[in-house]
């Protein structure tokens, strides 16, 4: 085993102080890794530094979370994040982005649906913002129990496929 270090110049790596009241969740896809970056920042406004918020990347984005049955790791590891956030530094605000073509949201409908559905995306978001409306209503649904328990603000937004020269999206309220 050998022992390896990288000199810092001070200790500013680390802020012991840090709070970040939004957590974001986005897809991993690697073709949009920039675009949910230019979203996040201008879009929505969350800041320059990437420590301003918690970032919580999902394959499949925001989506899974109008699936909870379908995605259960996904979702368990989102709870766990959101909790752990919530109680160390203050996360009080989620947002939840999903984007047209997520090819593992589109696999997904295939099997469900069993033909694609071009909207599936749109209508994906809409469950979710949904689900958070429906908080309060007796519900065996885990994410609406999620929901009822974390006093949380939810932001829902549903990112085009970039084509031309324009990022955009759609703010599901
Ligand atoms: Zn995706």
């Amino acid at each position: 085993m050998e022992s390896r270090t990288i000199p810092i110049e001070s200790d500013s790596l680390v802020d012991l102080n840090v709070r970040s009241d939004v957590a974001v969740i986005f897809c991993q896809d690697p073709r949009i890794r920039s675009c949910h970056k230019l979203l996040i920042r201008q879009g929505l406004g969350l800041g320059e530094k990437d420590e301003e918020y918690v970032q919580l990347p999902v394959l499949g984005g925001g989506a899974v979370l109008a699936h909870p049955q379908y995605f259960a790791s996904e979702f368990d590891l989102i709870r766990t994040s959101l909790e752990v956030m919530r109680e160390h530094f203050g996360v009080s605000r989620l947002v939840s982005i999903g984007h047209e073509r997520c090819l593992r949201m589109s696999n997904f409908h295939l099997q469900i649906d069993r033909e694609p559905n071009p909207d599936s995306a749109l209508a994906d978001m809409l469950t979710v913002r949904r689900m958070f409306e429906e908080r309060s209503a007796l519900s065996q649904c885990p994410v609406r129990k999620m929901f009822a328990e974390f006093e949380i603000r939810l932001d829902v937004i549903l990112m085009k496929f970039p084509t031309g020269n324009e990022l955009k999206y759609l703010v599901i309220d």
